[in-house]
């Protein structure tokens, strides 16, 4: 897609002042072609340069983080948080440990944090952090070292009113209550809100763990009831088998789809009569083992096909629940030619901007990460709410909330669609509807 030519010469200083980090430059220039319309209808944007300020992270934090693994060797990977944009909130976003993560991981999940964040209507800014720590294969006292370290200087940047992290790939509850532990211990504060997706017993909050998957099965939901359609029946697949990926599944198996498959790093397994998902999460969750694993105990049923993409497996909802760029131009043709009519995001940039222009023109109805994977983060604003009035609600609660927040989400998106003459294109949608506020809120709080 051509760039709006104001936009054009901000996407290439963009390009200029973040060489190499190409999964930033992707995340920004998608956000760039939607907002052309925007600038027609609100000149004092550009007069203050809020696109130019928006693309710039407020604050950028590297550090070392050195740690003793089980044979008493010093290992040393290096941590991130990059606080991309507070004018509507404390900087919020996850951690991810991943050996892939550098600058320009974290900048990109760091900017499509701020829109995302924005969608949710609640006051959270964007932020990411993460590390290049790869906690698989790992004993609990090596990760537990580790957080402790890591935390060890992330300490001082965050705080309940500045910077709130979360978990995302690699940080589940397990690591989110080592970090809480150190956090405590060197701050002597108990200090709830200062981190989200943290266990029920010390000042989690229901649904929270389940908010991403359940939040991006509802928003499919209302994208398949805007088309007359439903779940109901439909062949599903899911890729990866994390958190999200897991109650995604969850969420599709009780609104009625059949998940027909899903994957990890080591392949995916095909399982026509539905996932088992008592097997799957005893064997991800419980074991931390790979799907090869989950096939061999499912008596013949199911099928593990390893070093392959899952987008090989064809299906009427495809549901991206890994990483980014998971979903190739290639795939996407296969899944349209395959009868898929909709897709939902899971995971944060997981298709190409070869294959969103694919399922776009084929008509599908595609939901894109900012919109269809916020219930997570939005939760977390739960979280924060509950954790501020020392609060808990129960789970009936906060999941009508997330259901509400998600409906909303999707509600505005087609208004916005409509409003600028691009019916169904949530893409554009979303990235108008979560840019307006942010640039009304810096515009606001002045240069
Ligand atoms: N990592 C999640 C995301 O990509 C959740 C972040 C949070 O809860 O702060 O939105």
């Amino acid at each position: 897609m051509i760039l709006h030519e104001k936009l054009s010469l901000i996407y290439d200083s963009v390009l200029r002042r973040n060489a190499g980090e190409m999964e930033f430059h992707q995340a920004v220039r998608e956000v760039l072609e939607s907002i052309g319309p925007v600038l027609g209808k609100h000149p004092e944007y550009a007069e203050s340069k809020i696109i130019e300020r928006i693309c710039e992270p407020e604050r950028q934090i590297i550090f070392r983080v050195p740690w003793v693994d089980d044979r008493g060797e010093v290992q040393i990977n290096r941590g991130f948080r990059v606080e991309f944009n507070s004018a509507l909130g404390p900087y919020k976003g996850g951690l991810r440990f991943h050996p892939s993560v550098y600058l320009g991981i974290v900048k990109f999940l760091g900017f499509e944090q701020i829109f995302k964040n924005s969608l949710t209507g609640l006051p959270i800014g964007g932020g990411k952090g993460g590390s290049d720590f790869d906690p698989k294969g790992r004993s609990d006292r090596e990760v537990m070292n580790f957080c402790q370290s890591f935390m060890t200087e992330l300490y001082r940047h965050i705080g309940e009113h500045t910077d709130v992290p979360a978990g995302d790939i690699g940080v589940g509850g397990r690591e989110i209550g080592y970090l809480f532990g150190q956090y405590k211990r060197i701050t002597n504060r108990y200090e709830s809100g200062v981190l989200t997706g943290k266990g029920l017993v010390y000042g989690g909050a229901q649904v929270r763990t389940e908010a991403t998957g359940y939040g991006c099965a509802f928003f499919v939901q209302e994208m398949l009831k805007a088309r007359g359609t439903s779940f109901d029946g439909k062949r599903v697949v899911v890729s990866g088998s994390g958190n999200v990926a897991i109650y995604t599944i969850e969420k599709v198996q009780q609104l009625g789809g059949l998940v027909v498959a899903c994957s990890d790093s080591s392949g995916h397994v095909i399982d026509e009569k539905g996932v088992d998902l008592d097997l799957l999460k005893q064997v991800k969750q419980v074991e931390r083992a790979r799907l090869d694993v989950y096939a061999a105990r499912r008596g013949g049923q199911a099928v593990f096909v390893p070093g392959r993409s899952v987008w090989e497996v064809p299906c009427e909802v495809a549901m991206p629940s890994a990483t980014q760029n998971e979903i190739t131009g290639a795939d996407a043709a296969f899944l349209v030619a395959g009868g898929c009519v909709a897709v939902g995001e899971g995971a944060n940039m997981p298709t190409t901007p070869e294959g969103i222009k694919i399922f776009l023109d084929a008509g599908v109805a595609f939901a894109p990460g900012k919109a269809a994977n916020a219930g997570g983060v939005a939760t977390s604003a739960l979280e924060m709410q509950q954790n501020a009035s020392r609060d808990s609600w129960t789970f009936e609660y906060s999941e009508r909330r997330l259901q509400e927040i998600m409906q909303d989400i999707h509600t505005r998106c087609l208004q916005t669609a409509d409003e600028y003459g691009m019916p169904g294109n949530y893409v554009a949608s979303a990235n108008i509807d979560g840019f307006r506020k942010v640039a009304d809120a810096m515009l606001a709080l002045g240069v």
